[in-house]
């Protein structure tokens, strides 16, 4: 045959190979069935003993291939395909984005030796690569290679781009069709995912479901859950689904330790497709599990922005692609807002349940109405207290179980409209007509949007029992006692009057003593009396003009025996000439002396009183100070309470009722004056009181 003839020969023979490729590329859609088809056609007609042709994503990654030996399909892993992209001819062929020649592989650099090369035959190959490409876009690349070298020529190099321009634009729409299907596949799953997923508020039914959806969506082993616990820092376990895996729950990782402590820190999916040559594998949790992992895919679960744990799924049928990171990217998304709803919702179950047990456990009865004073909900204490059984409460009003103090709640409770909670006392009704005093404590609260009222009622018949016990005696010292007390001091002064002048010292010393002490009762008898006259809101009696100085001497007098006794110094300090007050000599009196006493009797034995009065605007102020143990800030204003003392002094033995300091402000108050005490522990406290000018 002439040099033309076969020329002519072969172009035939490539343009019906052309049309032949280009029907086959029609006729299919599934990129491996058109890559394996185009390339087998090619390798036939063109002569080759082998070729391949790889399909790129738009990141110049490996997505699919075909690859044909000495007449037989090969399967290899998209890792595989990329060291040939990295390194071997066609990896410079998309690099430079044209195709070559290469007549002699062992003599070029750019052909990398690989395993599905006839192995028998190592000796120098004739290789020919054009890159599919589709107006500019890198879509793929497309290898022929023969046996002997320098048996492609240029020819067969325009014919190979030529098929290689054809097959781009099919392996383009295959791409795109398959990634089309892929995200539709991965879109269904996802939605069927996020229905299932938010079905349950029960966190670990939540988990349950989010396991099942990944095992549906991809074929694997086993799945497992993990979530971070802030607090420690650690990756906790709290499901799985798998043979064996039940042991790993529980089970406690730190952040950064293994593929899924790496993803928890750096929240990025990951595939790992050998775990055995991955170094953050972590191994001893299959040592807890007897699980043997291969290959992984994790991803964070994120809620808020924020990566709160870890899904992962474990050895799967056909490796993980692309889908499996969709997959497991978007149902961590919606685990995250599922666990995160679930968690919140336990969060209320338990404040809820802590509640009912506050509710039910309080030994005081608890109420719930609405602004109309309808009980909706009620305890059972209040049922004890009141004697109604619970379907009789729910009848019932507010009204119907205390005597509802309307001053203090308002008309139609809109005292209550406020945030601020009210306190009264009442009487309860109860079913029994049995007196119980009530303190009453209201305050409204909202209860699933709309406003109701608490109210909490705390039985004080007791402490009214014991208020009227302590009343009841005051008045009986007070008449028992005063009557037959005057005619003790009478007596003792009619005997005072007739001992004669030459008598012995010691029955004066003890007529004195007998004297004092009498004083002593009766002071104390009358302050009760005034405590409990001018507690019940009743006016100071007859009121004199006096000269300050002259009660303060007469105060000083009465108690010089005890000062003198414990050898303590009183010191007087007032001005010669001072107005004269408008008081209750007796009352005031006993102010002072009151003072007094408690100055000596807190003071240390030889320690220092001063007392003094002095102008003060249209008052007259007065004070008692002392050196002694003092008292403390928190305690100044709880003294002048009745019967309060301060805890120190109670438990020393120091004897007292308490009474002294109340008596003490309610006669000064009861003149219109003001009582306060300036005082810290060990540097003795003054006492100081105003009383108006006359
Ligand atoms: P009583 O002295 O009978 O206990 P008071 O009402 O007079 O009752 O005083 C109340 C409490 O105040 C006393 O128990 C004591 O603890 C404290 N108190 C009163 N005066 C003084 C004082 N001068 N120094 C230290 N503590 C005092």
């Amino acid at each position: 045959m002439t040099k033309v003839a076969k020329h002519t020969t072969d172009s035939q023979a490539f343009l019906e190979l052309l049309s032949h490729i280009s029907k086959e590329l029609a006729a299919a859609l599934d990129l491996s069935v058109v890559l394996e088809r185009v390339l087998f056609l090619s390798v036939k007609n063109v002569g080759a003993t082998s070729g391949s042709i790889i399909v790129l994503n738009d990141q110049g990654k490996p997505v699919d291939s075909a690859i044909i030996s000495q007449g037989k399909v090969f399967d290899k892993t998209t890792e595989q395909l990329q060291v040939t992209l990295d390194q071997g001819l066609a990896g410079w062929v998309v690099r430079n984005k044209q195709s070559a020649l290469v007549e002699d592989t062992d003599k070029d650099k750019r052909w990398l030796q690989r395993s599905y090369d006839n192995a028998e035959d190592t000796g120098p190959k004739s290789s020919v690569s054009a890159p599919l490409l589709v107006r500019d876009r890198m879509v793929g690349v497309m290898t022929l290679s023969h046996p002997t070298p320098g048996f492609f020529t240029e020819e067969h190099l325009t014919l190979v781009q030529a098929i290689a321009d054809q097959a781009g634009i099919a392996a383009l729409n295959g791409r795109l069709y398959g990634e089309s299907q892929r995200t539709a596949r991965v879109m269904s799953a996802l939605a069927g995912s996020a229905d299932a997923i938010s079905a349950s508020l029960q966190l670990d039914e939540v988990l349950q479901n989010i396991l099942e959806q990944i095992s549906q969506a991809l074929e694997v082993e086993a799945v497992s859950l993990a979530l971070i616990d802030t607090e420690t820092n650690e990756l906790e376990y709290r499901a799985a689904t798998g043979k064996g895996t039940e042991n790993i729950i529980g089970l406690r990782i730190k952040m950064g330790q293994g593929i899924a402590g790496w993803v928890a820190q750096e929240g990025e999916t990951v595939i790992v497709p050998d775990v055995n040559i991955d170094p953050r594998f972590y191994p001893k949790v299959d040592d807890r599990t007897g699980f043997q992992t291969r290959s992984i895919v994790c991803a964070p679960i994120r809620s808020k922005g924020q990566v709160i744990g870890v899904l992962q799924a474990l050895n799967p049928i056909n490796p993980f692609g692309e889908d499996a990171i969709l997959v497991m990217e978007g149902i961590g998304n919606l685990a995250g807002t599922a666990i995160g709803h679930a968690q919140l919702f336990e969060q209320i179950e338990i404040a809820r349940r802590r509640y009912l047990e506050l509710f039910e456990s309080s030994v005081d009865p608890i109420m719930v109405t609405d602004f109309e004073g309808r009980i909706i909900e009620a305890n059972h204490p209040t049922i004890l207290l009141t004697g109604h059984d619970e379907e009789a409460l729910h009848t019932l009003n507010i009204h119907h179980i205390h005597q509802v103090d309307w001053n203090i709640v308002g008309k139609k409770f809109e005292n209550l409209k406020t945030d601020d909670p009210l306190t009264y006392e009442a009487k309860l009704l109860t079913k029994t007509e049995e007196d119980i005093f009530i303190e009453v404590y209201v305050r409204p609260v909202d209860i699933d949007g709309t406003a109701h009222l608490q109210w909490i009622l705390r039985d004080i018949s007791e402490r009214k029992n014991l208020d009227q016990i302590r009343e009841d005696l005051t008045h009986m010292i007070y008449h028992d006692l005063r009557s037959p007390l005057a005619n003790v001091s009478s007596g003792l002064d009619v005997l005072v009057s007739i001992l004669p002048e030459d008598s012995d010292p010691t029955f004066k010393s003890v007529l004195d003593i007998a004297i004092r002490s009498t004083e002593r009762v009766h002071r104390l008898a009358s302050s009760l009396l005034d405590t409990s006259r001018l507690e019940a809101g009743q006016k100071i009696g007859k009121t004199l003009s006096v000269d300050p100085n002259d009660l303060v001497k007469e105060a000083v007098e009465a108690i010089a025996p005890s000062t003198t006794n414990r050898k303590q110094k009183v010191i007087i300090s007032m001005p010669s000439k001072l107005p004269k007050v408008k008081v209750d000599v007796d009352m005031i009196k006993r102010v002072l002396i009151n003072l007094l006493e408690n100055a000596s009797k807190y003071n240390s034995p030889k320690g220092d009183i001063s007392i003094g009065s002095k102008k003060k605007g249209s008052w007259v102020q007065m004070w008692v100070e002392d050196s002694g143990r003092g008292i403390s800030e928190k305690d100044h204003n709880r003294i002048f309470e009745k019967f309060e003392r301060v805890q120190s002094n109670a438990t020393s033995g120091s004897k007292g009722l308490g009474i002294g300091l109340a008596f003490c402000k309610l006669a000064v108050e009861g003149h219109g004056g003001k009582i306060w005490v300036d005082s810290e522990i060990d540097k003795g406290s003054r006492f100081t009181f105003t009383l108006p000018i006359a």
